[in-house]
């Protein structure tokens, strides 16, 4: 992209800002660099001395720039901005970010799509993250959504088998149409997820035309200890835009970070994105007479029984100052709930609960949470200390508990803003669900309800589109999966496969 956008004139614009204090270069202790352009040698055409310590240090530095890759959702865009409240709901939950009307909370945001690497394109088929860090008074509130309600699966141990089937074969190292509808088909309870992914909705335009979703279950506890189930959900205030799979095509190729530009330039021109923030609240009573599994993260809850209520605003209004520093060190943890928010019997939200913080250990080390980007605004007080890069190793407070001076103890406040214990009981095993629960009534009603003719045709021309790479068993396989939802799916999808059907 030539166009001099204010994404193109970063540079300029920083100079312009900082050509007074840019003093002479100096390494990162500070110390001045005598030469930057040739290496030091014996003589002018001689070898290098060991002794050259800058070029040393330069090459030694370059050779660890790059951390691992997030095993999903590599590719994303970041900003910041702030969360704020415009409506009561302190009935259901005593969390400080909802504390008051007009109450506001930074936040950074991370978009991403999910299957792709680090420097693949924005505009292809894929969900989309939506994660957001609330900077809350009492700690890190980390709503770790993305761009559906929903999810492919309900159960955490089937997420490794899932994300292999969407990326690279192993030894092809390509996509592979195989695999991917041959794990999809195999497991029905995706059926939903897929739909919304091949509907117009899989390929939004850019970041700021989409909903987010904090999609799992999640509790809320009010100040009296009552809980209530809730869902998240913040939609788009610039209107739902999607791409054209054609369109999509040809961006993937001429301006594979159109996503990350368009937040970037918008934001930079002052032109805000905002997205109204709601939730959706369910009792302990309703959850045990509704007619789904309210926890499984494969179904929504229909507005007409549970109606959305507004809470507040998102407002994305500061760019990254640095994308490495601000969005690739950025790390979101779902267990980061400060009171009054909690987890639920969501199976899927539980494996998500290890899975985060365990990868932020690998990718970033130990102390990940101690980085500018991740630390939370009150002060750390409890009894980690040590490990790679303890930038804030607490001082000389005791590092053991209990002990005589001081603590720090466990505010006996908090434990009423958590959830109570649930009253579960049964027989500990492995109960297969795989198979028969109900993975098509709700993605009945959304071809059924949601979509007109135009938009299921559209539906059905894009699952075409791929479904006929697959070898022919699976292309029927992946046929009846659909027939199942609807068997006007099933005949639109045979009609659109015809004879593009390939028999091995
Ligand atoms: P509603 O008619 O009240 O809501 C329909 C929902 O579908 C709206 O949230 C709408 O989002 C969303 N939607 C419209 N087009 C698409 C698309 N192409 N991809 C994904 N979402 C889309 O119905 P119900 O609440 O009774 O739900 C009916 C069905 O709608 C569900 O079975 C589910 O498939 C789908 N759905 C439900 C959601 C929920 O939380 N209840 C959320 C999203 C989808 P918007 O309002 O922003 O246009």
């Amino acid at each position: 992209m030539s166009k001099r956008d204010k994404a193109a004139n970063q540079l300029g614009e920083w100079y312009e800002n900082n050509k007074e204090n840019i003093g002479p270069a100096n390494s990162q202790a500070g110390v001045s660099l005598i030469n930057q352009r040739s290496s030091l040698t014996i003589g002018e055409y001689g070898p290098i001395p060991l002794a050259d310590y800058n070029l040393l240090d330069q090459l030694g530095h370059f050779h660890r720039e790059r951390i691992p890759e997030r095993v999903v959702h590599a590719k994303g865009a970041g900003a910041f901005g702030y969360f704020e409240v415009t409506d009561d709901i302190t009935q259901y939950t005593s969390a400080n970010v909802f504390a008051e009307i007009g109450k506001q909370t930074p936040i950074a945001v991370r978009f991403s799509t999910v299957a792709g690497n680090l420097g693949s394109a924005d505009s292809v088929r894929d969900p989309r993250g939506f994660a957001v860090k609330f900077y809350a008074e009492d700690g890190i509130w980390d709503l770790v959504g993305n761009n559906t309600p929903i999810f492919f699966m309900r159960d955490p141990i089937l997420f490794p088998m899932f994300i292999h089937s969407q990326k690279r074969n192993p030894v092809t190292h390509l996509r592979d149409w195989d695999m991917f509808w041959d794990y999809l088909s195999l497991t029905p309870m995706s059926a939903h997820q897929v739909m919304f992914l091949f509907s117009d909705r899989g390929i939004p335009d850019g970041y700021r035309h989409m909903n987010g979703y904090g999609s799992h279950t999640f509790s809320l506890i009010n100040k009296d200890h009552q809980v209530t189930w809730c869902k998240f959900i913040y939609k788009t205030d610039q209107g739902i835009k999607n791409l054209q799979p054609s369109v999509a095509e040809t961006l993937a190729g001429k301006d594979p970070d159109y996503a990350l530009r368009d937040l970037y330039n918008a934001i930079a021109e002052h032109n805000f994105p905002t997205w109204t923030f709601y939730v959706q609240v369910m009792t302990a009573e309703q959850a045990r007479s509704v007619g789904f599994n309210p926890f499984d993260i494969t179904k929504t809850w229909p507005h007409a029984e549970f109606p959305l209520i507004k809470v507040g605003k998102l407002v994305l209004n500061r760019n990254p100052t640095n994308y490495y520093a601000d969005v690739e060190q950025i790390a979101f943890n779902p267990n980061n709930m400060p009171p009054g928010i909690g987890p639920s019997l969501d199976r899927l939200l539980q494996g998500r609960l290890f899975s985060y913080q365990d990868s932020h250990r690998y990718r970033l080390g130990v102390n990940y949470q101690q980085l500018s980007v991740n630390r939370t605004l009150n002060t750390v007080q409890n009894f980690q200390r040590d490990g790679f890069m303890a930038i804030n190793n607490q001082g000389g407070a005791p590092n053991y508990h209990p002990n005589s001076f001081g603590g720090p103890d466990v505010d006996p406040n908090v434990k009423k803003a958590y959830p109570i214990p649930f009253d579960i009981q049964g027989m500990e095993d492995y109960y297969d669900n795989f198979y028969d629960e109900d993975n098509y009534a709700q993605a009945r009603v959304f071809w059924e309800k949601v979509l007109d003719s135009a938009a299921r045709n559209r539906l059905a021309e894009n699952l075409a589109g791929t479904i006929r790479l697959a070898r022919a068993d699976i292309q029927e396989r992946t046929l009846a999966m659909f027939e199942n939802v609807h068997t006007d799916l099933g005949k639109l999808l045979k009609e659109k496969m015809g004879a593009k059907v390939i028999h091995m």
